[in-house]
């Protein structure tokens, strides 16, 4: 049976590649491969109308180059450059990134998630060799990218190794009174807590999204605060530096957790391969903004081996799938663990971690060569 959210009509050949799971990912990967000819079947639940996610996401240049080869990059209004990155610690320890020492236009870009989904879904509207269904069919290859929850995954018995952060994120949007200049703010306390102001609207915007981590049994309370409190805590967090801050959505919370599938590829019972690519393979803290990039990245480089196969492999062959998998694994473990390492610098408030990892900071902050080869890193230009 076709889904109920499909425009695109039935394919006379059968999918040699299903997709389950219709998120940023799995429209990605979608497009990449019918480019390359390959008949897809995305498997999309029926659209129910839910909420508009409040996030905006980071995303870096290879996000960037991807995303506009199919024609999936939002207009500017929703997409505003990150000129400057600039990282407070809790004693005064700061580091700063700017685009121009990078010799880019930016350091990354600030995205409204609902106008880069709603981009995505127009590319796959269009696009014949994919048909969008509501239950999964038989395939050469099924690639899950159901998220963290996935319930494919767990058929197929991998392990998901979780670690639970015990904080959640607070997502909502705000208007500042004075312009944020196209800087993305991060302010880390002596909690373990990470306050992210985001840059939207443009470089001489006023508008933020908001990426609150706070410890799990405070974010309750932070969420029914009435909007005045609420912004009146985030001012305090953010040392007053944006002037007044107005709440301009709902607020939204997420459990953070960090996790990491033991294997990417397999068979299934009947034979055929199956992958796992973006959150249904791995997860880590939102604070470095990489999830998304990292799977995205992930669908790149299973497009790309698919791409460049010999003309008698099949889009199931095993080495092939181990290929992805080697490519993407190492990559996403060491985001992984720089991520969760900075987390655990500020989890910790006995003496005399905080007056080191300021000190830290600062030191780090001067070190032109370490720090540009991050910034590179995390803009994913390798
Ligand atoms: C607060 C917060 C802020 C973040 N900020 C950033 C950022 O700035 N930059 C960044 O790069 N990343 C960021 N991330 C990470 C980003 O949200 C994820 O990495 C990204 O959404 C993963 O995309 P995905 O398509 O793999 O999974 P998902 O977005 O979870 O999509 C999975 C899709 O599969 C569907 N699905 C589930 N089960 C089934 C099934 N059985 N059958 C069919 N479909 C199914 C779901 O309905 C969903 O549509 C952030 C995360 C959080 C929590």
């Amino acid at each position: 049976m076709q889904g109920a959210n499909s425009y695109n009509p039935p394919m006379a050949l059968p999918p040699e590649v299903c997709i389950r799971g219709a998120g940023i990912v799995g429209r990605a990967l979608a497009l990449l491969l019918a480019r390359e000819r390959v008949r897809v079947a995305l498997v999309a639940p029926t659209a129910e109308a839910g909420r508009e996610d409040v996030r905006a996401y980071a995303l870096n240049t290879a996000s960037r180059t991807l995303l506009e080869s199919l024609r999936a990059w939002p207009d500017a209004a929703h997409a505003t450059a990150v000129r400057e990155m600039q990282v407070h610690g809790d004693e005064g320890g700061e580091v700063q990134f700017d685009a121009q020492r990078q010799q880019a236009d930016a350091l990354a870009w600030i995205v409204d998630v609902p106008a880069l989904e709603r981009q995505l879904a127009d590319a796959v509207r269009f696009q014949p060799l994919i048909e969008v269904r509501d239950a999964p069919v038989p395939a050469a290859l099924t690639v899950v990218c159901e998220g963290k929850a996935s319930l494919t995954r767990e058929t197929l018995g991998v392990r998901y190794e979780v670690t639970r952060y015990p904080q959640h994120a607070i997502a909502a949007r705000l208007e500042a009174e004075l312009p944020h200049g196209g800087i993305a703010r991060q302010w880390f306390n002596a909690r373990g807590e990470i306050l992210a102001l985001l840059p939207m609207g443009g470089v001489d915007g006023r508008a933020l999204a908001l990426v609150w981590s706070v410890d799990q049994l405070r974010a309750p309370d932070l969420l029914k605060q009435d909007a005045t409190e609420f912004t009146a805590a985030l001012r305090d967090a953010s040392h007053d530096t944006l002037g007044t801050l107005t709440l301009t959505s709902e607020r939204a919370a997420w459990p953070l957790q960090r996790a990491m599938a033991d294997r990417w590829t397999g068979r299934m019972p009947d034979g055929r391969a199956w992958a796992l690519a973006g959150d249904a393979a791995h997860t880590v803290h939102p604070l470095a903004g990489q999830g998304l990039n990292l799977g995205l990245a992930d669908a790149a480089a299973l497009a790309g081996v698919l791409k460049d196969r010999d003309y008698w492999r099949s889009v199931g062959d095993a080495r092939l799938l181990r290929r992805y998998e080697r490519a993407r694994r190492a990559e996403v473990l060491s985001m992984s663990l720089a991520t969760d390492g900075l987390q655990q610098l500020f989890a910790h408030d006995a003496d005399p971690l905080p007056a080191l990892r300021n000190w830290g900071m600062r030191g780090f902050n001067h070190t032109h060569i370490l720090k540009n080869w991050i910034a590179r890193q995390a803009m994913g230009l390798r």
